[in-house]
């Protein structure tokens, strides 16, 4: 598969170097030239199949010339390890759980793909990749726990002290080997200027071979079709065959591939992309007017994102038809106080517990259902990660119903070990040229 960038049609680079560079000089984001459409027989049988499966027979209709059929078998088969079941809640509606992960994520899927896929790309007696990479919580774990033993690379994780859950922090800090975690006394969007820096820094570009591992890489990207192909293939299985998937959006990557899913033949009735109070992509649905903002801050902070960086690359997809993506994905944004609501009746109603984000993507389901009553087509909402992740959110029965997995129980005894770095450029390049 050759790639062009959004910037320039013209353009043309392989995978690997798709990969590696994470964008385009340009700025723009990497796109496949042709975006193969699946054999009919293929979704009419999708339901025989396992999730490794199915995503292998993706992967191989994008990426067949790139990655000879073993290696990508071997690939797929490594980094897609876990369940991602469709559990059903009541009729018509399902939540497809994304979060059994080594990071309780749906990033996991993006991650482990994209780190395997760097690592059988180095040549033995290349250089160590340098990963470097900004989080506001979830993205860092997904990519410690992805490149964790991965030979020949490094992962460098800069979080904002003091500002992402227990939970992730531990499973930042706490793994060793090629992870190191820098505790930065600022912001996520400090942590992200320094990263930015640094790919702009021409000794440190001299000295190492710096990568980026951020949610707009396409090897990213391509692993999370996965999981709608398997959710329609779960479905298909109990007989049904027409379903609206409704996500919860924050940079736009996870709907992003719903979407790509859908050009590769998918048959997906509608997409709700579901947001918190940061509403740039609903409110340009409803007036054709696209506004990036600063973020605000909510209780679903994965998502707080104001200028959703895949936002180009699905305008991309549908610019031959901009009218289809109106007519294909409606745009839904919620408050916290509607957050918080939605969580309660969600426990209340079926004796579940939903984190804050995929709490959002349940009620935009269920509006969209009442708006749009029809027996024969299911929805599935998208539960980006696991309810412990966000203990400050619960309170009362919910906080008491919150079940906290054997691995991340096991993560409290081990050891946090993270340096303490201020927002300065100087400081962060001064570690990394003294730790190399
Ligand atoms: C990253 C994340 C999101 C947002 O996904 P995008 O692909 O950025 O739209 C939603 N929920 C959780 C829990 C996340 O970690």
């Amino acid at each position: 598969m050759k790639f062009y960038s959004t910037n320039n049609p013209e353009l043309r680079v392989g995978f690997k170097e798709a990969v590696f560079n994470s964008m385009p000089q340009d700025k723009g984001l990497y796109m496949p030239v042709e975006i193969p459409r699946l054999p009919d027989g293929f979704f009419t049988n999708l339901d025989r199949y396992t999730l490794p499966e199915i995503a292998f027979h993706v992967a191989q209709n994008l990426l067949g010339e790139d990655i000879p059929g073993d290696d990508l078998k071997t690939i797929v088969q490594d980094a897609i390890n876990f369940y991602a079941p469709a559990v059903r809640l009541e009729d018509n509606v399902f939540v497809l759980e994304l979060f059994h992960g080594p990071s309780l994520a749906f990033k996991d899927f993006g991650a482990r793909f994209m780190s395997r896929v760097m690592s059988y790309f180095l040549q033995d007696g290349e250089k160590q990749l340098d990963v470097l990479v900004a989080t506001s919580g979830d993205t860092g774990g997904a990519v410690a726990l992805g490149f964790l033993g991965v030979p020949n690379t490094r992962v460098t994780i800069l979080y904002p002290k003091g500002k992402v859950s227990h939970i992730q922090e531990l499973q930042l800090t706490t793994n060793g080997q090629n992870i190191r975690a820098l505790e930065i006394d600022g912001t996520f969007d400090d942590c992200q200027a320094l990263v930015k820096q640094a790919f702009t820094d021409a000794e440190l570009n001299e000295r190492f071979r710096l990568t980026s591992a951020n949610s707009i890489n396409i090897a990213r990207l391509i692993p999370q079709t996965f999981y709608y192909f398997s959710a329609y293939a779960q479905l298909l299985k109990r007989g049904i065959s027409k379903v609206v998937f409704a996500v919860p959006s924050g940079n736009f990557g996870n709907i992003g591939a719903g979407l790509l899913a859908w050009k590769m033949g998918l048959p997906v009735e509608h997409f709700v992309a579901a947001t918190n109070a940061n509403d740039t992509v609903p409110a340009f649905l409803r007036t054709g007017v696209y506004e990036p903002k600063p973020s605000v801050a909510t209780l679903s902070n994965a998502m707080d994102v104001g200028n959703p960086s895949n936002w180009v690359r699905i305008q991309d997809l549908f610019k031959e038809s901009p009218s289809t993506l109106n007519e294909l994905i409606k745009g839904s944004t919620y408050t916290d106080e509607d957050t918080t609501e939605s969580i309660n009746d969600i426990f209340k109603q079926y004796n579940y517990v939903a984190c804050p984000h995929t709490a959002i993507a349940w009620k935009a389901l269920k509006e969209y259902q009442q708006e749009h009553i029809d027996a024969d087509t299911a929805g599935i909402f998208l539960s980006t990660a696991h309810p412990c992740k966000f203990p400050d959110v619960f309170d009362g029965d919910v906080a008491k119903a919150v079940t906290i997995p054997a691995e991340v129980e096991a993560l409290e005894t081990r050891k946090k070990q993270a340096v303490n770095l201020g927002t300065d450029f100087a400081g962060f390049k001064g570690y990394l040229l003294q730790n190399s």
